[in-house]
């Protein structure tokens, strides 16, 4: 058989990374993205520019694949149940659409007995006024945030009157913790009880952006099982197939909470390209294309950090050193906010 070729939908950052990791095992990568500019186009064999709705790309791009996963939730569940129907795609349509809206996420954990913040669902103005329990509180929009973006932060309730919220959406209202940590645990589920989990990382994130990443994780060996445990716990529930990220939270008094789960490859995960045998994006293809599981070792403590902005016009001038590996996303702007580039330091 002549080498099999994986779908990725979406064009991102780390679509790019799942191609590399695609290339290394001689499997073929087909992108498809509504964004024209999508940095990953540079990494893929194939590239495929269209409107996710579109119904003659998706059935051209669903013909020319063997297997089918993606990058980034926001699909709408209808593309990714048609293309389903089809070729499989991993992880299933129906994960996504509940880690897709954040209440019907953080309902599932709970009604797993997994903590999570506590939330209301808030759809207009009067259920806000009347959620006064939840603030200090960060609203959020229910479906298509990300990199804090749809998020409002209220201190106090006097803030409500200046607050500017477009209601047309649906949104939650969680209690703000008190953070002591945050820290992200990455798994990779291969199937029944067969799975591969990175140890916990360590993140801190600015303006409600990642910023940081490190192993090991500053935390007691309580948390460390337990963080691990819950992801094997969330991954087994859902039937997953592939790699998926839980962040989560640690207040002061080290009570654990789920913020959130990402059914894909993350960017806290991009350290282990550099400090493990086998990467996040590696496992997560090794997954969805059926290929064999091998037992993954740490091989360096690492941090990473992510280029945001501007950042990167400074990175693309430096020299750097043996243990230190620099990723340049090639994204066509810089613009204030974006996640341009990341560095990732071992130590050897
Ligand atoms: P996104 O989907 O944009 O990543 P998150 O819900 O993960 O949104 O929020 C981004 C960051 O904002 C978190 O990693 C954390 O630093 C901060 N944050 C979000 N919600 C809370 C909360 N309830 N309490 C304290 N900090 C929060
Ligand atoms: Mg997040």
């Amino acid at each position: 058989m002549s080498n099999p070729t994986i779908g990725i939908i979406g064009g991102g950052q780390l679509g790019s990374m799942l191609c590399s990791a695609a290339k290394n095992l001689n499997i073929k990568t087909i992108i498809i993205s509504d964004n024209k500019n999508a940095p990953a186009q540079f990494f893929a064999d194939e590239f495929i520019f269209c409107k996710y709705d579109d119904n003659i790309k998706i059935e051209e791009f669903t013909s020319k694949v063997d297997y089918v996963t993606f990058e980034f939730e926001n699909i709408p569940y209808e593309t990714l149940c048609k293309i389903d129907n089809i070729k499989k795609v991993n992880p299933k349509p129906s994960i996504n659409k509940i880690i897709q809206n954040r209440l019907s996420e953080k309902d599932f954990l709970n009604k797993n007995n997994i903590k999570t913040t506590s939330y209301i669902s808030v759809k207009n103005e009067s259920e806000l006024r009347s959620s006064q329990d939840f603030i200090p509180g960060i609203l959020k929009t229910c479906t298509l945030g990300y990199d804090g973006k749809g998020q409002y932060k209220i201190n106090n309730e006097n803030e409500l009157d200046n607050l500017k919220v477009n209601f047309e959406n649906h949104y939650i209202l969680e209690k703000l913790v008190k953070l002591k940590k945050e820290i992200s645990v990455i798994i990779t589920r291969f199937g029944k009880q067969k799975y591969e989990v990175y140890d916990p990382i360590e993140n801190v994130h600015e303006d409600q952006i990642l910023k940081y990443s490190k192993i090991p994780a500053e935390i007691n060996k309580e948390l460390f099982d337990k963080s691990k445990d819950y992801a094997k716990y969330i991954a087994e529930e859902l039937d997953y197939v592939g790699t998926m990220c839980v962040e989560y939270f640690i207040d002061k008094n080290d009570n654990l909470y789920v913020n959130e789960i990402a059914p894909r490859v993350h960017n806290s995960g991009h350290l282990t390209i550099n400090a493990y045998n086998i990467s996040q994006f590696e496992n997560h293809i090794r997954a969805v294309c059926g290929l064999d599981k091998i037992e993954i070792k740490k091989l360096y403590n690492a941090k990473m950090i992510n280029l945001i902005g501007e950042d990167i016009l400074v990175y693309r001038k430096k020299i750097f050193k043996d243990n230190e590996f620099f990723f340049d996303y090639q994204k066509d702007t810089v613009e204030k906010k974006r996640k341009m580039g990341h560095l990732t330091t071992i130590e050897k």
